[in-house]
């Protein structure tokens, strides 16, 4: 590990490892999260009809006047017959507007006249030709592409699809991915801790943050400090899925076997070590297609060395942008810089009249997990001398 890379360089050589996953047809109730692997182009026009806006009369443009109702237009159920000089046709909003009509006068500006028989009638005031009517294709015009390749597919992406009739949308499949996590001392929630135990948390945190970045969980397990059950499980997690994260072993201790696993089974290393404060031991390689990161066992540094490195990885396996959205803040409190590391600092963003403004989390241990709650962002702190003062702006990796 004597070469450290930048996380740039870092994240360079996972991206150029990956070839996106094929695609799948996907019911729209299915595809929240999920990216878009087509351009969507409308079949229709959207409104497909002209209609009205307005609960009201719909008639021909012109003076105050009264007129006979001859009918009525429902969202739904068009009106049987035409407007003339002299009526209108009651409608409501939705509801195609009538052949002849050119207009809609809402109800609250009419006034009902009494009759004792006869066609009811409603006295209307003056109106511009084309008040109250949505024109067809106001939104979307047949042939449009409505939708990008790439896209995540969010609540409005699904309704947009659904306006224009799609019932599935050809999505990337998802990533299968395989969670292991090594350590002798690891115990599961629910279980009383031994002598020497803790409970193991990256297990969760990376398998929700696998599902986050919209991969689907092909398998999790625990795997023993030691070479041979390390091989087995890594070996089983090769052949089941897309993308293999192991979490810890991955350092230079004498009972770190994840790496030798790795290589024993055939995995080429791309990386070992990034310049990064926290998540150094970071490993990366491929064995065919298939990814396989080695994370450090510390849960903040598994958490952002997931960040950095896997997630984009899981967009890019999807055909979706891998860059999370980054964001410049200032400092709310000076930050000593690390002399030799970048480091990922977990910070809380509050608006302010200066744009964001970041402060960290709390104590930034490696071990102390508490300093993702809350957290917005990763300050991507340069290595260097002294510390970046209060007020001084930084770049955000947005979670
Ligand atoms: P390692 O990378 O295996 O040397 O582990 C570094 C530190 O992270 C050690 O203190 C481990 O006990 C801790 N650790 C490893 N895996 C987990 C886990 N799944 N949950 C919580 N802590 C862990
Ligand atoms: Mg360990």
């Amino acid at each position: 590990m004597s070469d450290l890379i930048s996380i740039d360089e870092a994240r360079r050589r996972v991206l150029q490892a990956v070839t996106p996953l094929g695609a799948e047809d996907v019911p729209l109730d299915l595809a929240l999260g999920r990216v878009l692997a087509e351009n969507v182009t409308s079949g229709i026009d959207v409104p497909p009809f002209d209609s009205s806006g307005m609960d009201g009369y719909a008639l021909i443009a012109g003076p105050e006047a009264e007129l006979d109702v001859i009918g009525e237009a429902r969202a739904g159920h068009p009106a049987a017959e035409a407007v003339r000089p002299g009526a209108a046709i009651q409608i409501s909003t939705g509801a195609p507007v009538p052949e002849g009509a050119d207009a809609v006068v809402p109800v609250e500006r009419t006034t009902a006249v009494k009759r004792a028989e006869g066609p009811s009638r409603v006295r209307v005031p003056e109106t511009e030709p084309g008040a109250n009517i949505r024109r067809a294709a106001d939104d979307i015009s047949i042939g449009a592409v409505v939708l990008r390749e790439g896209a995540v597919l969010g609540p409005a992406e699904l309704g947009v699809a659904a306006s224009v009739g799609r019932p599935t949308l050809r999505c990337a499949r998802r990533p299968r991915v395989f969670v292991l996590i090594t350590g002798d001392e690891l115990t599961p929630p629910g279980e009383p801790l031994k002598p020497g135990g803790i409970y193991g948390s990256n297990g969760f945190a990376l398998a929700a943050q696998v599902e986050r970045a919209g991969g689907a969980l092909a398998g999790r397990g625990t795997v023993p400090d030691a070479p041979e059950g390390t091989r087995s499980a890594i070996g089983e997690a090769l052949e089941a899925a897309d993308v293999v994260i192991v979490s810890g072993g991955v350092s230079v201790g004498p009972h770190d076997h994840v790496k030798d696993a790795l290589r024993d089974l055939g995995v080429d290393e791309h990386f070992w070590g990034v310049r990064l404060r926290p998540g150094k031991p970071a490993w990366f390689g491929t064995r065919d297609g298939t990814l396989a990161f080695g994370l450090p066992g510390n849960p903040v540094s598994a958490m952002v060395t997931f960040q950095l490195f896997a997630r984009p990885a899981l967009a890019a396996l999807q055909g979706a942008a891998p860059d999370a959205t980054r964001a410049t803040a200032v400092l709310a409190h000076p930050i000593a810089r690390n002399p030799r590391r970048d480091e990922a600092v977990r910070v809380r963003l509050r608006h302010s009249d200066e744009g964001l403004v970041a402060e960290t989390t709390g104590a930034q241990g490696s071990h102390m997990l508490t300093s993702m709650l809350g957290a917005d962002g990763l300050a991507l702190i340069d290595h260097g001398e002294g510390e970046l003062q209060a007020g001084e702006r930084v770049e955000v990796e947005l979670l």
